[in-house]
């Protein structure tokens, strides 16, 4: 049966989107310059690029990917990334509705925070991701990707500690940036936890 112009076109779209984030892992997959690459050779381990949906309206943005993600390829897939499905399914969404990303594809060693370098080496591909799913609320996880977003977003007077400025929204054109705390302080500061899913009400009343 002849498809309708209407989904000729989403397919089409959808298929330029995953063509452009194929060629994005493709070029991560072969990133040999960045001193993460070695440690991902020898350890036998895989880049974490991201995952979800290339139609998502709310993209999350971590920081880089720990020892479970590196041996699956998949982004918060340990401890943190059980909570961070909860939180997304406490506003009535699924993990597929979203996409999930973070900064630094590939994980530094010993779980260390990620070094400005890296951060600068991977930025790049990130932005390209969010061009090309265009999400309409960007939620940072964490004060690295929140650095990062807050600034590429011309937010820096805005920028506070993650204390200070978790859950609230910054619309910047149409886009709605959300700082929300890394879903791992709930694993170290239970205190925090019950705040951690008061902020995830406000992805709801924005979307
Ligand atoms: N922490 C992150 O920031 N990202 C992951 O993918 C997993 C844990």
């Amino acid at each position: 049966m002849k498809k309708n112009n209407f989904s000729s076109l989403k397919d089409t779209e959808e298929r330029i989107k995953y063509g452009l984030l194929r060629q994005i892992k493709e070029e991560i997959i072969n990133l040999k310059e960045s001193p993460l690459y070695k440690e991902r050779i020898k350890n036998k381990v895989f880049p974490v690029i991201g995952e979800g949906s290339h139609d998502a309206k709310i993209m999350f943005i971590g920081e880089a990917p720990g020892k479970n993600e590196a041996a699956t390829g998949k982004p918060f897939c340990g401890a943190a990334g059980q909570i961070l499905t909860e939180l997304i399914q406490s506003v009535g969404l699924k993990r597929d509705d979203v996409y999930i990303t973070n900064i630094v594809k590939d994980r530094p060693p010993n779980n260390r925070d990620p070094l400005p370098e890296e951060i600068k080496m991977y930025a790049s591909f990130l932005d390209r991701q969010v061009e090309i799913i265009k999400p309409k609320i960007i939620a940072t996880l964490g004060r690295y990707s929140m650095a990062y977003i807050m600034q590429k977003f011309g937010l820096q007077k805005e920028l506070k500690s993650i204390s200070q400025i978790h859950g609230k929204v910054f619309d910047v054109s149409g886009v709605k940036v959300i700082p929300l705390y890394h879903p791992a302080v709930a694993l170290y500061q239970n205190g925090l936890r019950e705040q951690m899913f008061e902020d995830f009400k406000v992805i709801k009343n924005v979307l």
